[in-house]
């Protein structure tokens, strides 16, 4: 089997798809969203323990932030929620929290939105493949450990050296689906 960089050596888990064929990576309508949001903060605060860092006072605000839908966010959405607590706004503080929960791989950059959404959950190919509704905004990472085998064949094959991808799938999610319009 080809070796596959995934996005994110830092997974404390052992490497699988975090979605099983079938099951859709969106959540469905009427989940225990509370649960969604405590299994978030639980999984940032393990990765950042793995990784010796701090899951500090801002870093954990905005990745709550994040974390409170399933669709991506903006800096300035973020920064207009964020609770200063009668300090100053500091957009440099909220786009320097954003880069550290990046790089821990909690959230990903949608670059179609130019957002930031939480991450769903670590898997092999987590944070590669993005799954982008154009009707309600909502976004799902499914496992794509397959995909990332391919692209990495694809660019063997031109004598690239595949490093890392991201692609944004656009198009409607199965709730929008259900529920038509146009
Ligand atoms: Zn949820
Ligand atoms: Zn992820
Ligand atoms: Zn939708």
């Amino acid at each position: 089997m080809q070796r596959f960089d995934s996005n994110d050596p830092t997974a404390p888990t052992p490497s699988k798809p975090s979605v099983r064929s079938g099951a859709s990576p969106f959540p469905a309508p009427r989940h225990d969203h509370e649960a969604c949001i405590t299994e978030g903060l639980a999984r940032a605060e393990e990765t950042c323990r793995c990784r010796q860092e701090r899951l500090t006072e801002n870093r954990r605000q905005v990745l709550e932030l994040l974390l409170a839908e399933h669709r991506p966010a903006g800096a300035y959405d973020i920064l207009a929620r964020f609770d200063w607590k009668g300090r100053r706004p500091a957009p440099a503080q909220i786009y320097r929290a954003l880069s550290f929960l990046e790089t821990m791989g909690l959230v990903h950059r949608i670059a179609s939105r130019n957002a930031y959404v939480a991450c769903s959950g670590p898997g092999e190919g987590h944070g590669t493949v993005f799954l982008v509704c154009e009707q309600c905004g909502m976004v799902a990472e499914p496992g794509a450990a397959d995909l990332g085998r391919t692209i990495h064949e694809l660019a063997d094959v031109f004598g690239f050296e595949h490093r890392t991808h991201t692609l944004e799938v656009m198009g409607r999610c199965p709730e929008c689906m259900l529920t038509g319009g146009a």
